[in-house]
């Protein structure tokens, strides 16, 4: 359900007819040369395409305008081989909706001493063609990512690979659809927001649905369908006795699988790619979904519990981000602390959390939902893999979404959990759980999260700043005086920067 594989960024090669044909062949030949070393790095989820060198601003402009309406091209990297005088650049710029990277690198690593002359230095310019590009795009404010260094360096392909990644998640974000089965769950602030805001700044839309109208699309599933999925979850989860063939619960599972089928069915009829729902509202389903929504958002669907569509929309955009990579990906809670033993999160949900996070193979069981008032419904139960990781949250302050990402080490622990029913995860935040959680309560950051081991801050703020989104990092270097000075600063800046 992600699909990667059509995308492609475009490398864009800027110089000038100043220096003669002879030149601008060279030029050419480099920046294929380039392009394709960056597309062989495993850092790289999608294709790199070389784009004819560029040297005229109509040719620019007409570049950009390719871009935009691209299906394809995720984002553009630029790289100034040569001096290109950056005028012939503000048109295409100016039009230019897709997201920038701007590559300071040299098609040398080495200065050949002995024989450096004239022409080889009017051909390797970036040093100072690049500072030329870097003014315009500070003098239009353009919202971009700077990548210097050689391009066959690992962090350089690394800082290109998280960039393009961000973008493949902020380009599905432009045609995502959320599907909200029922409100909000009543009275809760955070999971609250704008969402006419929301497709504006961010692009995805959010729908609302009836649950009876899911209902009756789970009213519809085929026995032949219910077979093939409980065969699935035998053969792929630890089912606890009661669920399986012939035990007292098996009907519960069949129940769970009819919702999970029912569920794929409406998201996509209606295209949607994530969801939300809530336990005070199952008019029509005899669980609340729990095994249906680990197995939808394992195959790449955002979540959020509890009418959390701001939510749903981020974990849909870090399942992107993180296609392909170890770590996973899962809607999540501060649930509960330990307080000692370095002050640990106990992070879960009352049942949806996504099984990409663990190394383990789940148990599906069945247990008591002390809330919602329904039939007791199969989830699911699992311990996350320990791994660096990132807990991120996205609230609205009402002029502006404000994303919050915190550097998290996911640990095993301590002691069995013999009596919990939930999946779970165990983390200490960076830099420690009391400037963590202060920061984060400053800064207002949800209760509701994504949590991933395969991404880094890196992905998130690059994704942020293709957004225009506030961004706050809480990690080892965080203090709070400089991180509450920060949200003043940040408050003032966009409340200037969104004029009316
Ligand atoms: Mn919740």
């Amino acid at each position: 359900m992600i699909d990667l594989s059509n995308l492609e960024a475009w490398f864009v090669t800027g110089s000038q007819h100043l220096y003669g044909p002879e030149t601008l062949k060279k030029v050419e030949q480099h920046a294929t040369e380039v392009a394709r070393g960056l597309g062989a790095s495993l850092e790289m989820p999608i294709r790199i395409v070389a784009k004819p060198v560029m040297t005229s601003s109509e040719s620019i402009y007409q570049l950009c305008q390719a871009a935009d309406s691209s299906k394809n091209c995720i984002g553009v990297i630029t790289w100034m081989h040569t001096f290109s005088p950056s005028r012939m650049w503000i048109a295409g710029l100016k039009s230019l909706r897709k997201p920038l990277l701007h590559l300071h690198t040299q098609f040398n690593d080495e200065l050949p001493w002995s024989t450096i002359d004239m022409d080889f230095m009017n051909l390797n310019q970036s040093a100072h063609g690049d500072r030329e590009f870097g003014f315009i795009g500070a003098r239009m404010r353009l919202k971009r990512k700077v990548v210097v260094g050689h391009w066959k360096d690992a962090d350089v392909h690394s800082e290109i690979g998280a960039w393009m990644r961000a973008a493949c998640a902020w380009h599905d974000a432009q045609h995502l659809k959320v599907a909200r089965f029922g409100d909000n769950m009543r009275n809760v602030a955070v999971t609250e927001g704008n969402k006419v805001n929301a497709q504006i700044d961010l692009g995805y839309t959010v729908n609302g649905y009836g649950v009876g109208d899911l209902g009756q699309c789970v009213q519809q599933v085929t026995e032949a369908e219910i077979n093939k999925f409980t065969a699935d979850y035998d053969d792929a989860y630890a089912v606890v006795e009661s669920l399986r063939k012939g035990g007292g619960k098996r009907q519960s599972l069949l129940e769970a699988a009819k919702i999970e089928i029912g569920l794929r069915h409406f998201l996509e009829e209606t295209g949607s790619q994530a969801f939300t729902d809530t336990f005070e509202d199952l008019h029509g389903l005899a669980q609340l979904p729990g095994i249906a929504v680990q197995r939808l958002m394992a195959d790449g669907y955002g979540f959020g519990a509890e009418g959390d569509w701001k939510t749903a929309a981020l974990v849909r955009a870090v399942k992107v981000m993180s296609h392909g990579l170890k770590g996973g990906a899962s809607f999540m809670e501060d649930y509960t602390y330990h307080l000692k033993d370095g002050a640990q999160v106990l992070g879960a949900h009352m049942l949806e959390v996504c099984p990409s996070i663990t190394n383990e193979k789940p148990s599906a069981e069945i247990h008591p939902l002390s809330i919602g008032g329904k039939a007791d419904p199969v989830r699911l139960v699992f311990t996350a893999a320990s791994g660096k990781g990132v807990n991120a949250s996205v609230v609205d302050m009402g002029n502006r979404f404000r994303l919050i990402v915190n550097q998290v080490n996911v640990i095993q622990p301590q002691h069995p959990l013999p009596k919990l029913p939930v999946a779970r995860a165990v983390w200490i935040p960076e830099p420690n759980l009391k400037v963590a959680a202060t920061a984060w309560i400053h800064a207002g950051g949800a209760h509701h999260t994504v949590l991933s081991c395969a991404l880094t801050p890196e992905h998130l703020e690059n994704f942020a700043e293709m957004a225009g989104m506030e961004c706050l990092l809480i990690n080892a270097e965080t203090t709070i005086a400089s991180f509450v000075k920060e949200l003043r600063w940040n408050d003032m800046y966009h409340h200037l920067a969104n004029g009316f």
